[in-house]
């Protein structure tokens, strides 16, 4: 059998792995299954393209391995789980870099040696200007990747949530701290960014048309990379679900162009399964969010400066609790639900929660974790941390079914969600109006589990903590979690 068909069938069998691997990952119970499987599908891809192809010599690629593997191995073990959303924010930039990067490099050798990848050597190539598919690839790819790139690099920064102090104009004035997670809203930017996407089409225009194109494709690289950032700065408040998921299909597409650059099957295949999947987990967000894409991107909703202040909602309204305090409320209880929220991931909390649900359990007491779509930093946050923490995914109640049974629920440990939980989502003019939130507020006790009073990625107060029913206790979620197991267990 030749090379090119035990190359092409290696692509095929990859190609079938990545759909497994992805049809895995659609549950936790196959989840870790499905990640090796992708991941066994990309060695084999990988295999198969440096054994065949011959593009480049074998020392760059051993020094691209090494390279790359010693980067991403010092990443994986510096970054803590609590990074990793910002981690897969940079990864999708990575992608869209790489993109742009291969299909200039395919365009700089198409003209300046007339090898084009995607067809043979020939005059054609060289006079009559580039093949219709690896021009408008090309450009498509400069364009898509370009606007992943710092669109993604934005996403870090709000994800990380960066904040930049202006100086006071007079003085005794406080600093004014900018917070890059809120919605940064550039005036005239609807303008700007209309002006923005007439030059990247013309542009792209003249790259897949002009016989010499090069200046053309790093003018649309640069121009694509503004509108990324002019596209993704003014979105905020608790939006950004949306953006990373939409990101990481557009880090996926750009690979699918890269793979009509240069000829590669399984580039355009994996590139077109990370692209319609994020189209999916986009639309899936957008469902969470309770808005059309159309309005997350254009009609972005305020950072909560018209939002009533911190001291209005909760001056002399907030009562504070202890863990025996809390533990006598157990002893009456029938029904508990447990919400998660970010405080969880950043405090490590997973285990200690398992343990206290185990100890209510013996106790005869029903618990249930309510998991809302878009808790944490990225989707799917808190199932992968109760997962690893054991809890039975039958327990793991979905906001729709928890929300109808609320009522009935004797006391919600909500432990460091804020957003998800945030009652003014259902008021109008707040940077969450519309977003379904879970309606702890409507269980016959609520305990809210977080060191302080702050407010959560959205930057609002929340009233839910100077509700009637509502007790704050301050604390680090697992330490929380700790002194709770430790007064159930003397109680
Ligand atoms: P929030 O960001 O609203 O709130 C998290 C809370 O956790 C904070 O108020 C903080 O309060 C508390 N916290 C932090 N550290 C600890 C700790 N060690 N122990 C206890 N509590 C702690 O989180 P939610 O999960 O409620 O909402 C997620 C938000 O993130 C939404 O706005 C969502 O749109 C956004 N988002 C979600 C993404 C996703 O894909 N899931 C992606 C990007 C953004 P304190 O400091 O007082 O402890």
């Amino acid at each position: 059998m030749e090379g090119s068909s035990i190359q092409n069938l290696a692509y095929l069998l990859a190609s079938v792995l990545f759909i497994l691997g992805i049809k895995g990952l659609t549950h936790p119970r196959t989840a870790v299954r499905g990640n090796l499987t992708s991941a066994l599908a990309m060695l084999l891809a990988v295999v198969a393209t440096l054994a065949f192809s011959h593009i480049i010599s074998w020392p760059w690629i051993i020094t691209g391995l090494v390279l790359g593997s010693v980067i991403g191995t010092v990443m994986a073990v510096k970054v803590p789980m609590t990074g990793m959303p910002q981690m897969v924010a940079i990864f999708n930039g990575f992608g869209g870099a790489a993109s742009f990067f291969v299909a200039g490099a395919e365009l700089y050798r198409a003209l300046h040696t007339g090898e084009a990848t995607t067809q043979p050597a020939s005059e054609a190539v060289v006079q009559a200007g580039l093949q219709t598919q690896f021009a408008l690839a090309t450009a498509a790819a400069g364009l898509i990747g370009a606007v992943t790139l710092l669109g993604s690099f934005v996403a870090y920064a709000k994800l990380a949530e960066f904040s930049i102090t202006l100086k006071p104009k007079n003085e005794g004035d406080k600093p004014r701290k900018i917070w890059l997670s809120n919605a940064l809203l550039v005036p005239g930017r609807h303008v700007i960014n209309a002006a923005l996407a007439i030059i990247c089409i013309a542009l792209f225009v003249f790259v897949a048309t002009s016989d010499s194109p090069q200046l053309n494709y790093w003018l649309l690289v640069a121009v694509a990379a503004i509108l990324g950032v002019m596209i993704t700065i003014p979105i905020g408040g608790a939006d950004m679900p949306v953006v990373i998921a939409l990101l990481n299909s557009y880090s996926g597409l750009a690979a699918c162009a890269t793979g009509f650059v240069i000829n590669n099957n399984v580039l355009i295949i994996a590139g077109s399964l990370v692209g319609a999947s994020g189209l999916i987990l986009t639309a899936i967000m957008c469902k969470a969010m309770n808005r059309s894409l159309v309005n997350v991107i254009f009609a972005t909703l305020g950072g909560g400066s018209d939002a009533p202040s911190a001291d209005d909602v909760y001056a002399g309204k907030v009562k504070q609790t202890s863990a025996e305090e809390i533990a006598m409320l157990f002893d009456t209880a029938q029904r508990v639900v447990i919400v998660p929220g970010y405080g969880m991931a950043v405090s490590q909390a997973q285990h200690a929660v398992r343990e206290l649900a185990n100890l209510l359990e013996e106790r005869d007491i029903t618990v249930e974790f309510g998991i809302h779509p878009v808790a944490g930093r990225m989707p799917g946050h808190m199932n992968v941390l109760l997962a690893e923490a054991n809890i039975d995914y039958d327990k793991l109640l979905e906001m729709d079914v928890i929300n109808s049974t609320l009522e009935t629920v004797d006391v919600c440990l909500v432990i460091g969600a804020n957003d998800v939980v945030n009652p003014v989502a259902r008021e109008e003019g707040s940077a969450i109006s519309g977003m379904p939130i879970i309606d702890v507020d409507k269980c016959r006790t609520v305990v809210v589990i977080k060191r302080s009073l702050s407010p959560g990625f959205a930057g609002i107060p929340n009233p839910l903590f100077a509700a009637d029913n509502c007790l704050m206790f301050f604390n680090d979620g697992k330490k929380a979690f700790t002194e709770l197991i430790e007064a159930v267990k003397e109680g």
